[in-house]
């Protein structure tokens, strides 16, 4: 039981508006189910319009005075909030876990991933500087000054429950924001966990907002946000198709917009690679997550000259994972989200398999007794004979399968690695300096990877080009996404 390993009132099964924990005002609810396990893990609030109208309101309410506080009390109790959250890693880890399956030293490393991010911008909360233009005119002061954009509306997905909520609300918070958010439906129970560290760390009331709702009920929820001019941003991590749909809808009142979607990353491998660190990189980039990351390589190009012994070496590898609950320390791969992620992953290995691709190892769903209850688990998979014609080729298969392209020359793997609508992560492993510099220049990837698999950190500008989305979390252009500039003029000097 979830409740006996937990702090308990960091367990919260309500909407958080105002400062206070409300049912939702239809008084429906939503089960939390545990994929490992198949059980409800809990019952949250399953809102509509008027709990998203008066999430709303409370932020609009708390805004001037959240935008009046220096930079400084903001970052006071970012700080705090970050000291909350480190010292709950246990517990938050133990929820992540529980709902949405990653094992539980996984889920550990993600509450301090999210933690760091609360930390960078409550340091960037204090510099915030604007500029003082040189005067074109004489008897004039010129001044940019970075304000906050206003109320921000944050929707978050499954993937990551605590870091992507954290990547989201520490830069609004730090920059004077004040937030409304609706994390994905298949994880509520972190994002509500996480916001009780926030209020227990002291967020004035209306500050930051939560609204916890169902798949059915969330375009009733996220709707009222749309429509409403006085919600300034949309910041959205999730699928092309729904950031798609954010952005036509907020073109009605021109909101402020981040969409971090889709990825199809590409991973070459040259013939100089050092391969054991390319396989390296690839368990560490692909597997994290049970491979339901948006940086994931979703595509490996191998070539020719070293394809054969680079399979073999990751294949040893990939057959070895051990696949299981978060609760068993020995897992290496959980389950997958729910049984939707599990048919895409199914439907794109027999496609790949119909089109000409052989199976190295894995290629299948797996049940009891190869795992124990009746969880959404995928075997992890290699597979060779890929070619661009595979479903699994356009589009992220979210989950424990690598398929292997053989390539021949560095032009013709470019020109493959840059032919999908999407640009989020790419990676390659090379020994040659001018190549290195080359096919970094030619990617087109808002994050690229060089001799290395995990590249996320608060430091660094975290984004997509393309269809992959726009605006970049982390690093000091993760604050400016939640301003604007305001240029002030003063004459008769
Ligand atoms: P999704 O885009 O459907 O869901 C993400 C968030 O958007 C959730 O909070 C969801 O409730 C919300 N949402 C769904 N429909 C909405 C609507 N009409 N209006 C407003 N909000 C809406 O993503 P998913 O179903 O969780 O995953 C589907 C695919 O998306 C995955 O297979 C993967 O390819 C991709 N994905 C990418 C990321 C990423 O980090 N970039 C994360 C999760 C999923």
């Amino acid at each position: 039981m979830l409740g006996n390993l937990v702090r308990g009132d960091l367990l919260r099964s309500l909407n958080f508006i105002a400062g206070q924990w409300r049912p939702a005002a239809g008084g429906q609810e939503l089960a939390v189910i545990d994929p490992a396990t198949l059980q409800a893990v809990a019952q949250v609030a399953d809102s509509g319009a008027d709990d998203a109208r008066a999430a709303l309101e409370a932020a609009q309410a708390a805004f001037p005075a959240w935008r009046g506080r220096t930079g400084r009390e903001r970052a006071q109790l970012l700080k705090k909030w970050h000291a909350l959250i480190v010292a709950h890693q246990e517990d938050l880890a133990r929820i992540i876990s529980s709902e949405q399956g990653k094992p539980l030293a996984e889920a550990r490393g993600e509450v301090l991933y999210g933690a760091s991010y609360v930390e960078w911008f409550a340091e960037e909360a204090t510099r915030t500087h604007g500029e003082l233009i040189p005067e074109p005119v004489r008897g004039r002061k010129l001044m940019a000054v970075n304000e906050p954009v206003g109320v921000v509306a944050a929707i978050t997905p499954w993937n990551f429950p605590l870091a992507m909520i954290a990547r989201k609300l520490a830069p609004a918070l730090a920059a004077g924001c004040t937030v409304v958010a609706k994390p994905a439906e298949d994880t509520p129970l972190t994002a509500a966990a996480l916001v009780a560290l926030a209020q227990e760390a002291g967020f004035p009331p209306g500050t930051i907002n939560l609204v916890l709702a169902s798949r059915a009920r969330t375009p009733e929820v996220v709707d009222v946000w749309l429509a409403d001019p006085r919600v300034r941003k949309i910041t959205f991590t999730g699928s092309t198709p729904v950031g798609k749909h954010l952005a036509r809808a907020s073109a009605q009142t021109l909101k402020k917009l981040s969409l971090e979607l889709g990825g199809n990353a590409p991973f070459i491998v040259f013939e100089d690679a050092d391969l054991a660190a390319a396989v390296e990189g690839l368990m560490v980039s692909k597997f994290r997550n049970g491979g339901q990351t948006c940086v994931c390589p979703n595509r490996v190009y191998v070539h020719e000259a070293v394809h054969d012994r680079f399979v073999e070496l990751l294949a040893a590898r990939v057959a070895a994972l051990h696949v299981g609950p978060a609760t068993d320390p020995r897992s290496q791969i959980g389950p997958m989200i729910n049984a939707r992620a599990v048919d895409k992953i199914d439907r794109h290995v027999r496609d790949a398999l119909a089109r000409g691709a052989r199976v190295v190892t894995g290629g299948r769903i797996l049940q009891a007794p190869d795992v124990p209850g009746r969880g959404h688990y995928y075997a992890p998979t290699v597979l060779v004979g890929a070619t661009p014609d595979m479903e699994l080729a356009c589009e992220e298969t979210f989950g424990p399968v690598v398929p292997v392209f053989r390539f021949a020359g560095e032009e013709e793997v470019v020109r493959l690695a840059n032919d999908t609508p999407f640009g989020l992560a790419a990676y390659f492993f090379s020994r040659d300096a001018a190549r290195i510099w080359r096919v970094a220049d030619q990617l087109e990837a808002g994050i690229v990877g060089v001799n290395e698999g995990a590249l996320a950190a608060e430091a660094a500008p975290f984004g997509g080009v393309k269809e992959s989305g726009y605006g970049r979390e982390g690093s000091r252009h993760g604050l400016e996404d939640y301003q604007h500039v305001k240029y002030v003029c003063q004459g008769g000097l």
